[in-house]
C-alpha cells in the first residue's frame, strides 16, 4: 500500500485580521447550534455519498451509513463521525479553509452597523463548520474521501492558523472531534447532547446515533406522499410532535416544490381560549433540520393558531426579521398556505356542511382572525364563514342577508344585524326583538367586535347592533313615529323623578316607546360600547381608550307604568321599575340587589 505523507502550514484565507472574535460573540446566540451546523454538514456528506453511488459514480459499498456522535470524558472531546463522501486535502483547502468567510465577509462588512440578529450568518453563509469555535478551543477534522485520496487530518486552534497532515484512517467518512473549552462543559454531558440533538435532529433523513441509539425518524410523514398516508399517520404524527394534546380537528398536508419548495403538514387544533398562544407552535425545518418554532413573519400571523412543521430551504433561516418580511419567497410562502387553508375550510363546508357547523365553535375565531387580518383570505373565506343566531342556527353571509333581507332594512335602505353579547344576560331584548320577527345574533367572542368591525367594512349597507344599543324601534329606525302622550311639561316633571331614583352615571332620557316595550329600557350607545370592547380584547388599540361605560335609561312615555309613576308622582314605583331595568341588565348587584329584594318580598 502507497503511503503518501505530507505536512502543511497556513494561513485560512480571510481578509480581516481574526474572523473567530467576531464569530464566538456576535454571531450565535445560541452556542448549541453549533452542533446542528456539523451535523447537517455530516448529513448532507452522507447524502452527497448516496447520490454518487445511484448515479453509478460511486462503485463501493455504501455500508452503514448512520452518524455517530460520541463524547470522550477524559479527552474532553466531542466527535461528530460520519460515512459521508469525504475530503481530500485539497478539498479541505478549498472548502474549509478559504470559501467559508468569502460570502460571509461580505455579510458582515455590509450589515455589521445595522445590528443584524446574532445567528444571521452561520449556515446562510456556510459559516456552518466554523461554529464548532464557539465551544472548542481546537478542532480537528480527520477525513477521507470516497475518491482513490489519502486521508488527511486537518487541525485548527481558533486562530486563523491551520495545519494539514496525513491520516491514518482507512475508511470513506469524517471525524470531526472538537476539543471542549473550559466553559463549554456542558456540551461534555450526554445528558445535554441528548436533548441537542432531540432537538434539532429529530427527523434527520440520515440515521444519528447516540450512545447507541438512534435518535431519529429519518422519514417523517410530511416527506411522504399523502396518497400513502391515512389519518392514523396523521394523528400520531401530531401526537409525537405535541406530546398529551387534545387530538386536532383536521390537517393540511403542504407540498409544492414550484415557485418555491415547501413541505409540511399544518394541523387545525380546537381553540378553547382565543387569546392563549397554545404552547404547541408551528415547527420550522429546512431539509428536515429544525431551525425554529419562532415562525412569526414566516407564517401569516392568523395561522400561528395552527399546528404543525413546515419545511423550506427556501426560507432564509438566519437573517432578520426585516430582511425576511421583505423576502419574496417568505410572501409566495405565506400567500400559498394562505391559499392552501382557505381551499381546505372551503372543502369542509362544501362537502360536509353539518360537520363544518359542528367544528365551527373551534374553527370560528380562527375564521374571523384570518378574515380580519388578510383580505386575501377574507375574499375566500366570506362563503364559508358562518354566523350562529341565536336559535342555534347557523347562516353564511349570503344566507343571513337574505334571511334578514324583508324584516330589518331601516327607512335608509340600511340592513340592521342585530346580536347579542350575552344571550343570558340580554335575554329581555332578544325576546322583545324577535318577537318584533328580528333574527339575532349570536356574537360573544372577544375576537367579534373586530371581526363586526370588518363586515361593516366590507358589507355594503349593513350595520351592527347589539341588542340593547338602543330602544326597538330606534335599533331599526322604520321611520314611524310614535306620538307621545304627555306633555311637555309632564316630560320635564318625569325626568326629574327618575334622575332621582337612577343614580349617577345613568343618563335618563323621556320616548315615547311602542307598549310592547318595557316602561324602563337600559341601553348602551354601539360605538362606545363597542370601542371598549375592542380594547378590552386587546386588539388594535382604540382611539378612545378604556372609557367609562356609561348607560342610557330610556323612559318609555307610553307605558301604562309609567303614566302611574306621572299620575302620582310614585317614587317607590320609580325605584322599582328602574331596579327591573337595572336587573335585566345584570347590573343590579350588592346591597342594591340585596335592598331590591327586601322592598319586593315586603310589598308581597
Ligand atoms: P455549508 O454546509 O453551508 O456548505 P459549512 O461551513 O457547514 O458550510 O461547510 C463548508 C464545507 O465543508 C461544506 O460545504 C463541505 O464541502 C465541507 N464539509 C463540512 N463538513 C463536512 C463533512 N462532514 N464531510 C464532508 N465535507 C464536509
Ligand atoms: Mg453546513
Amino acid at each position: 500500500m502507497e503511503t503518501t505523507t505530507f505536512h502543511e502550514k497556513g494561513n485560512i484565507s480571510i481578509h480581516t485580521e481574526n474572523i473567530f472574535p467576531i464569530i464566538k460573540k456576535f454571531l450565535y446566540s445560541d452556542h448549541e447550534i453549533f452542533l446542528r451546523e456539523l451535523v447537517s454538514n455530516a448529513v448532507d456528506a452522507t447524502q452527497k455519498i448516496k447520490r454518487l453511488a445511484s448515479m453509478g459514480e460511486y462503485g463501493g459499498e455504501l455500508g452503514d451509513l448512520t452518524i455517530k456522535v460520541s463524547i470522550n470524558p477524559e479527552a474532553k472531546t466531542l466527535t461528530i463521525s460520519d460515512k459521508g463522501l469525504g475530503m481530500t486535502a485539497d478539498e479541505i483547502k478549498k472548502y474549509i479553509n478559504q470559501i467559508a468567510f468569502s460570502g460571509a465577509l461580505e455579510f458582515v462588512e455590509k450589515y455589521k452597523d445595522q445590528g443584524v440578529e446574532r445567528g444571521a450568518i452561520i449556515g446562510q453563509f456556510g459559516l456552518g463548520f466554523y461554529s464548532a469555535f464557539m465551544v472548542a478551543s481546537q478542532v480537528e477534522i480527520i477525513t477521507k474521501s470516497y475518491q482513490d485520496a489519502p486521508a488527511a487530518r486537518w487541525i485548527c486552534d481558533g486562530s486563523t492558523e491551520f495545519e494539514i497532515t496525513a491520516a491514518d484512517k482507512a475508511d470513506r467518512g469524517t471525524d470531526i472531534i472538537l476539543h471542549i473549552t473550559e466553559d463549554s462543559q456542558e456540551f461534555l454531558e450526554p445528558a445535554r447532547i441528548r436533548t441537542i440533538l432531540e432537538k434539532y435532529g429529530k427527523f434527520l433523513p440520515i440515521p444519528v446515533s447516540f450512545e447507541d441509539k438512534v435518535i431519529n425518524e429519518t422519514e417523517p410523514i410530511w416527506t411522504k406522499n399523502p396518497n400513502e398516508l391515512v389519518d392514523e399517520d396523521y394523528l400520531k404524527f401530531y401526537e409525537t410532535l405535541y406530546p398529551f394534546s387534545e387530538k386536532p380537528l383536521f390537517w393540511i398536508h403542504l407540498n409544492v416544490d414550484y415557485p418555491f419548495n415547501l413541505t409540511g403538514i399544518l394541523y387545525f387544533p380546537k381553540i378553547k381560549n382565543e387569546l392563549q398562544l397554545s404552547r404547541e407552535k408551528i415547527q420550522l425545518y429546512s431539509r428536515q433540520v429544525f431551525i425554529t418554532d419562532e415562525v412569526k413573519d414566516v407564517v401569516p400571523d392568523f395561522l400561528m393558531l395552527l399546528h404543525g412543521v413546515i419545511d423550506s430551504p427556501d426560507i432564509p433561516l438566519n437573517v432578520s426579521r426585516s430582511f425576511l418580511q421583505a423576502d419574496s419567497n417568505v410572501k409566495k410562502i405565506n400567500g400559498y398556505i394562505t391559499r392552501k387553508v382557505a381551499d381546505k375550510l372551503s372543502e369542509l363546508f362544501n362537502n360536509d356542511r353539518h360537520g363544518y357547523e359542528e367544528k365551527f365553535g373551534d374553527i370560528g375565531v380562527f375564521v374571523k382572525y384570518g378574515m380580519i387580518s388578510e383580505d386575501k383570505f377574507y375574499d375566500k373565506a366570506k362563503d364559508f364563514v358562518l354566523l350562529e343566531s341565536t336559535g342555534d342556527t347557523f347562516y353564511t353571509l349570503e344566507e343571513y342577508k337574505e334571511k334578514t333581507e324583508e324584516t330589518q332594512k331601516d327607512k335608509d335602505d340600511n340592513l340592521v344585524w342585530l346580536y347579542t353579547t350575552d344571550t343570558g344576560k340580554q335575554d329581555s331584548y332578544i325576546q322583545t326583538a324577535m318577537a318584533r320577527g328580528y333574527n339575532v345574533l349570536k356574537l360573544d367572542g372577544v375576537i367579534d367586535p373586530h371581526f363586526i368591525g370588518k363586515l361593516e367594512q366590507k358589507l355594503e349597507k349593513t350595520t351592527f347592533k347589539r341588542v340593547d344599543a338602543d330602544s326597538l324601534d330606534k335599533l331599526i329606525d322604520k321611520g314611524v313615529t310614535i306620538e307621545s302622550i304627555l306633555t311637555e311639561e309632564e316630560k320635564e316633571t318625569l325626568k326629574a323623578t327618575f334622575e332621582g331614583v337612577a343614580g349617577a352615571g345613568y343618563s335618563v332620557e323621556i320616548q315615547p316607546l311602542s307598549t310592547d316595550e318595557l316602561p324602563v329600557v337600559i341601553t348602551q350607545n354601539e360605538f362606545m360600547r363597542r370601542m371598549n370592547d375592542m380594547s378590552k380584547a386587546g386588539g388594535q388599540p382604540s382611539f378612545f381608550g378604556s372609557m367609562p361605560v356609561t348607560y342610557n335609561l330610556l323612559i318609555n312615555a307610553n307605558h301604562p307604568a309609567i303614566s302611574r309613576v306621572k299620575d302620582s308622582n310614585d317614587q317607590a314605583l320609580a325605584k322599582q321599575l328602574v331596579d327591573l331595568a337595572l336587573l335585566s341588565q345584570g347590573l343590579l348587584s350588592g346591597p342594591a340587589l340585596t335592598e331590591f329584594i327586601k322592598r319586593t318580598v315586603n310589598g308581597l
